[in-house]
């Protein structure tokens, strides 16, 4: 996003979430924190208007509380957040995005999440139901005999994120183990995992979730702080280390 601003410095920056599910839901929101750090190192915040908009009623749907910390951090640097709107399209000419709701609301920069669909390969596959994998909550099996599915992909009523996909992804093996063994799985998926936020300003806030291990899905906020910011580099670089060996 660096690169694609560098040459920006005055009028609307509009990031636009343009479906629901979207991959990664902080995004949007780090998004315009780390927009706003970027215009002030510019020098050209005060002429600089940043605003998201989306189809969501809040930024975290599950949790009032993470929502409103992220709403306040947003209100605080002078960042609007439009709830509940579709955008229908981008009007080139006037610079303007299109709303379903008949308005309209200028842009001079807009950064758009794309709509969130699975690879076209799953969808011919016939896989795909609506759109989505469905798979059991508790063990990723789909409705085909021994094929599972992981990550993005899944039709589960829970945040598009590599935390999960990862999480599930460690419980497939378990449950084709258990399966072997005649035994159960012993360790049901409860759609659980850790999502940072960059806060700007070298902070880090952490988003815990856990969408089916009790009655309703519930997440907290942790941070943000400096050192959750040193733990995000410790867990990029594990990651790297264990899939790339560098
Ligand atoms: C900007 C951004 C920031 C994000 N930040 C975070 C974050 O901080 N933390 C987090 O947990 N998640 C984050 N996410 C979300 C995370 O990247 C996804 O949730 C995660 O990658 C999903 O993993 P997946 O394996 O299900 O799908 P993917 O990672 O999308 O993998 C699917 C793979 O299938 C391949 N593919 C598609 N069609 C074919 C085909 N025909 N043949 C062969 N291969 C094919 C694709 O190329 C792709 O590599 C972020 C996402 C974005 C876009």
């Amino acid at each position: 996003m660096r690169d694609v601003v560098s040459d920006f410095d005055s009028g609307n920056t509009l990031i636009g979430i343009l479906g629901h599910p979207f991959k990664c839901p902080p995004a949007p929101f780090e998004g315009a924190l780390l927009l706003h750090d970027h215009f002030v190192e510019r020098g050209v915040r005060d002429s600089v208007e940043i605003r998201t908009v989306g189809p969501i009623a809040a930024p975290v749907p599950i949790t009032k509380e993470v929502s409103q910390s992220i709403l306040d951090a947003l209100t605080e640097r002078g960042i609007e957040y439009v709830p509940n709107q579709h955008l229908v399209g981008l009007d080139p000419q006037n610079n303007v995005a299109r709303l379903a709701s008949g308005g309209s609301i200028p842009y001079a920069l807009f950064v758009g999440i794309p709509v969130h669909r699975v690879p076209r390969v799953v969808e011919s596959s016939g896989l795909a139901v609506d759109g989505w994998v469905p798979v059991e909550k508790t063990n990723l099996a789909t409705r085909f005999p021994d094929v599972y599915a992981v990550g993005d992909v899944t039709g589960l009523p829970m945040a598009k994120a590599g935390v999960f996909a990862e999480a599930a992804a460690r419980v497939v093996p378990d449950d084709i183990a258990a399966r072997l063994r005649g035994d159960v799985l012993q360790q049901p998926y409860e759609g659980a995992g850790t999502c940072y936020i960059e806060f700007g300003a070298g902070m880090v806030g952490m988003v815990e979730a856990n969408f089916f291990g009790g009655p309703t899905p519930t997440a907290r906020l942790v941070g943000p702080s400096r050192e959750l910011a040193a733990d995000k580099a410790a867990f990029a670089s594990i990651r790297r280390e264990r899939w790339f060996g560098s």
